[in-house]
């Protein structure tokens, strides 16, 4: 992880050797980094073990920029793991490691998780939003958090169809190797055809069709 982000910030391969630890010693989202003759050491607290390499990534940008600005060799340019880490840190007071799990969609996400990712995703977040037929699902990165209207509660297929395109965001996250940012990508949306009922995103359709015209009598 070191090699890839020395390289993307400097554009050229990592001449050093490396070391990444996950240490005990650090409290919170605390990190450092040294160097002793070619070797680069990083160390990170435990809770960076479970956040999204591509902000890890970030973070060791930051920490090699440090560390080569000091010895005034490099002069780097912003990454957008750099960035990527900058919004995480902007959120970590709401950040908690996993603790939120409704049981209806730890229910949802333990079956997709089994059929379409063999079971080895991490269980994310998983909380209801709000009432909403706009937003169904989302998935916040920084906070690892799968966040779904309260109007999927009623259709269990449906709402696996969404945490499947959700948790295709955890899996895939939302940038290419060019850096540039991509949400759903030509492999994303192959991928969501994949999902076991082919006629999911017409049932979805027909499903908010009935529920806001339901939501018109029951509100007017
Ligand atoms: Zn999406």
């Amino acid at each position: 992880m070191i090699s890839r982000a020395y390289f993307e910030l400097f554009n050229e391969p990592c001449e050093y050797t490396t070391s990444l630890k996950y240490s005990h010693a650090f409290k919170g989202f605390n990190a450092n980094i040294k160097m002793r003759t070619n070797h680069i050491e990083v160390r990170m607290s435990r809770e960076w073990k479970g956040v999204s390499e591509d902000i890890q990534v970030g973070l060791i940008q930051l920490l090699l920029t440090k560390l080569f600005n000091k010895k005034e060799k490099r002069s780097a340019q912003e990454t957008i793991n750099m960035d990527l880490y900058k919004r995480f840190i902007k959120t970590l007071p709401k950040y908690t490691t996993v603790t939120k799990s409704d049981p209806t969609l730890l229910e949802s996400f333990n079956r997709v998780n089994n059929d379409y990712f063999n079971g080895f995703l991490e269980t994310p977040n998983l909380t209801w939003g709000e009432e909403s037929f706009s937003k169904l699902g989302t998935y916040e990165y920084a906070t690892d958090t799968v966040r779904m209207s309260t109007i999927l509660a009623k259709d269990a297929n449906l709402l696996d169809y969404v945490m499947y395109h959700e948790l295709l965001h955890k899996k895939l996250q939302f940038y290419d190797k060019n850096g540039r940012s991509f949400h759903h990508t030509h492999a994303f949306k192959e991928l969501e055809k994949k999902y076991k009922d082919p006629d999911a995103e017409a049932k979805l359709h027909e499903f908010l069709r009935r529920y806001k015209r339901k939501s018109f009598f029951k509100f007017w």
